[in-house]
C-alpha cells in the first residue's frame, strides 16, 4: 500500500489491503459500541449530568456511544482552559508547534481504520469516502505544518530605514489570535474539525472544539489523537452538546479570539452578524453552502460528464457541500446525457455504507429522511418529473435507518425556488439550455459560490473560468464534477454566501487567516554600534569638527 496515495479522486479503485484493513475495524468496533464518552477539557475527561444516545443512521438500533450533553458551564470551563494554556502555547516555539502536531497526523493515519469505520457508521459514509475524510484530515494538518515550515513561522526581515543616524531593523511577524473557536458540521467531521484544529493549533492558538450532534463520537477518537500526540493541558479542548446552547454560549464567550465556523448559511450568518457587535472585530472564518452547477455544453465528452455528475451528485447521498445539484445541458447532448445517467443510477447500490460494494448509504438523521419527501413533494407539485428515484427506501434493513432514492429530476421550471435552494440531499435538478450563455447565467445566479463543474472543449474551458464565480471551478473532470478536492491540490473554499474569507483551506493563503501581523521595530543609535560602518562615524566626527573652528575663530 506503500504506493498508493489516497485522496478523493484515487479512491475509487483502492488496493486490497485497505478494504481488509476497514473490514477489521468495522468487526472490532462492533464488539465495543455504546461506551460512554467524556468531554476533553484542560485534558482530563469531564461528564456532565445529562448524556444523549449517539445512533447509526445506518441501523437506528445501533447505539455507537453515549455521549456528554455538555451546557453553558462547559463552556466556560473549556474556553477558561483555553486561556490559561495560551501564553505557554504561543511561546513555545514554532517548530515544537509543528512536530506535535505531525505527530498528531501520524496517529490519525495510524488509526484511519478505525476512524473510517466510525465514520462510516456515523455519517453513512460509504467506505471510501470514510477513509477519504480520515486521509484528508492527516493532510489538513501536515499542510498546515509544511506551510509553517516554508514561510519560517512566519518571521520575515522587511527593509532597513535608511541610516540617518540610527540603524532601524523591521521584523513582520505573525503571531496567534488566542482562543480560537471550531464548530464543524456532520458530513465531514474529522476533516472540518480536524483541519481547522490544526491550523489554530500550529499557528500557536489554543483552542475549543465542539462537532455537530450526530457525530460527536468520531470527533472524540479524533481528539485523542491530538491527546496522545502529547498537546499540553488545555490547548486542545472538546465538548459536545446542542448548538443552539452549548454551541451558542461558546460563541459568545468574551474568551473567544477567533471562530471556525463549518456549517449551514443560515446558522453562519446569523452568527457573523451577532460576533460583529463586540468591542473590537474579531476573526470569523465562515464555510457555508453551496449548490453547485454542472454546465455540460454540446461539445462535452459524455462519457466524463457522466461518471463526474454521478459522482459528485450522489457521494455522500447529495450531502457535500460541494455536491453537484443543479445539471444545465445544453439542447443538442440534452437527451443522451439525460438517457446516460438514468442507466448509470440503475447501477448504484443502496445500503450499508460498511459494505464494500455499497455506493449509497442513509441519510444523517430523521429530520433530513423528512426533508427528502417533502422536497420530492414539492418537486412534485412544482412540475418536476423524477428521471430517478423520488421515493425513501422501505423494507427489511432499509427501515431501520434513513435511505433515500438517488433522485436526479428533470423538467422543473428554472424559476421554481428549488434551483436556488441547498436541499443538501440525493437530489440534483437537471435543465436544458440553448446556449452556453444562457447556462453560465443560471449558473451564477444563486447567492452561493462554492464549487462548479464545466464539460466541453478546451476553448469553452477558459471562457468557463473567466465567467464563473465560485472558490473551486473544475473542468473535464470525471472523478468528481463538483467534488473531491484534496488539500495541497484543490484548495477548497467558497465566493459569496459559500464563506467569508475568500481563501480556500489547504491553499497557499488560509494559514496566516489565525495569526495577526505585528511588526517589530529595533532601533539602535548607528555610534553605539560597534559594527556600525566606521567610515560613516569618521565622516560625522569630522563634520563635527568643522562646525566648531569657525566658534573658536570668532572667540579669537
Ligand atoms: P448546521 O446545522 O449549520 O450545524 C453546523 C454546526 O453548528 C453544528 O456543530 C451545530 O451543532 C452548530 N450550531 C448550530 N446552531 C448553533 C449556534 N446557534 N451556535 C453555535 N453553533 C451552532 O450544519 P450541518 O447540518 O451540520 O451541516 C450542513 C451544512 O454545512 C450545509 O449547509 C453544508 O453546505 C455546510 N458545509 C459547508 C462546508 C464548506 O466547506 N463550505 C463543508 C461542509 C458542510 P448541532 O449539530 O448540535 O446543532
Amino acid at each position: 500500500m506503500a504506493a498508493f496515495k489516497l485522496t478523493y479522486a484515487t479512491m475509487f479503485n483502492p488496493p486490497e489491503e485497505l478494504h481488509l484493513g476497514f473490514d477489521k475495524a468495522v468487526e472490532r468496533l462492533k464488539a465495543n459500541l455504546g461506551r460512554e464518552y467524556g468531554m476533553m477539557i484542560d485534558n482530563k475527561d469531564v461528564l456532565a449530568d445529562e448524556k444523549f444516545e449517539n445512533r447509526s443512521p445506518v441501523d437506528t438500533d445501533l447505539v455507537l456511544a453515549r455521549m456528554q450533553k455538555g451546557g453553558v458551564r462547559h463552556a466556560q470551563d473549556a474556553m477558561s482552559a483555553a486561556r490559561k494554556a495560551f501564553p505557554m502555547w504561543s511561546r513555545t516555539p514554532w517548530k515544537q508547534r509543528v512536530a506535535l502536531l505531525r505527530k498528531a497526523a501520524s496517529l490519525i493515519e495510524e488509526r484511519i481504520f478505525d476512524l473510517g469505520a466510525a465514520t462510516a457508521l456515523q455519517v453513512g459514509k460509504n467506505r471510501m469516502e470514510a477513509l477519504g475524510d480520515v486521509q484528508e484530515t492527516a493532510d489538513l494538518i501536515h499542510y498546515s505544518c509544511s506551510q509553517m515550515e516554508q514561510n519560517d513561522g512566519y518571521i520575515r526581515e522587511m527593509g532597513r530605514d535608511p541610516l540617518v543616524g540610527y540603524s532601524a531593523r523591521n521584523v513582520s511577524m505573525l503571531r496567534p489570535y488566542g482562543v480560537w473557536l471550531v464548530i464543524s458540521p456532520f458530513n465531514f467531521p474529522s476533516a472540518l474539525t480536524g483541519g481547522p484544529l490544526g491550523a489554530a493549533l500550529v499557528s500557536g492558538n489554543t483552542a475549543v472544539i465542539k462537532p455537530a450532534t450526530d457525530t460527536p463520537w468520531v470527533v472524540r477518537l479524533l481528539a485523542e489523537c491530538f491527546r496522545d500526540a502529547g498537546l499540553p493541558d488545555g490547548v486542545m479542548n472538546f465538548v459536545t452538546g446542542p448548538g443552539s446552547t452549548l454551541g451558542q454560549a461558546l460563541v459568545d464567550s468574551p474568551e473567544v479570539d477567533g471562530v471556525t465556523f463549518t456549517g449551514s448559511f443560515d446558522v453562519g450568518i446569523r452568527m457573523y452578524q451577532e460576533f460583529a457587535k463586540r468591542s473590537y472585530v474579531r476573526p470569523m472564518i465562515l464555510e457555508l453552502g453551496g449548490k453547485n452547477p454542472v454546465i455540460v455544453s454540446r461539445h462535452a465528452n459524455l462519457e466524463h460528464a457522466t461518471l463526474g455528475i454521478m459522482r459528485s451528485a450522489f457521494g455522500l447521498q447529495g450531502q457535500k457541500c460541494s455536491a453537484a445539484s443543479r445539471i444545465i445541458a445544453e439542447e443538442p447532448v440534452y437527451d443522451e446525457l439525460v438517457a446516460r445517467l438514468k442507466e448509470a443510477t440503475g447501477k448504484l447500490i443502496i445500503g450499508n455504507p460498511t459494505d464494500r460494494n455499497v455506493n449509497v448509504g442513509p441519510v444523517i438523521n430523521q429530520n433530513a429522511y423528512k426533508n427528502f419527501k417533502d422536497f420530492c413533494e414539492e418537486i412534485n407539485q412544482g412540475g418536476g418529473r423524477f428521471l430517478t428515484g423520488g421515493n425513501v427506501k422501505t423494507g427489511g434493513m432499509f427501515d431501520k435507518g434513513f435511505y433515500c432514492e438517488p433522485t436526479f429530476v428533470t423538467d422543473l421550471p428554472f424559476e421554481h425556488r428549488l434551483w436556488k435552494h441547498e436541499m443538501f440531499l440525493p437530489i440534483t435538478t437537471i435543465g436544458v439550455v440553448s446556449t452556453l450563455n444562457e447556462a453560465m447565467q443560471i449558473a451564477n445566479d444563486v447567492n452561493y459560490g462554492l464549487t462548479a463543474g464545466f464539460y466541453g472543449s478546451d476553448e469553452e474551458v477558459n471562457w468557463f473560468y473567466d465567467n464563473i464565480q465560485t472558490g473551486l471551478s473544475y473542468a473535464n473532470r470525471p472523478q468528481g464534477a463538483t467534488t473531491g478536492a484534496w488539500p495541497g491540490y484543490q484548495p477548497f473554499g467558497g465566493w459569496k454566501a459559500s464563506g467569508s474569507s475568500g481563501k480556500n483551506a489547504g491553499g497557499l493563503y488560509y494559514l496566516p487567516l489565525y495569526m495577526h501581523e505585528q511588526i517589530h521595530i529595533m532601533v539602535k543609535p548607528a555610534v553605539a554600534s560597534k559594527k556600525a560602518a566606521p567610515k560613516k562615524i569618521v565622516k560625522k566626527t569630522a563634520s563635527r569638527k568643522a562646525i566648531k573652528k569657525p566658534v573658536k575663530k570668532t572667540r579669537r
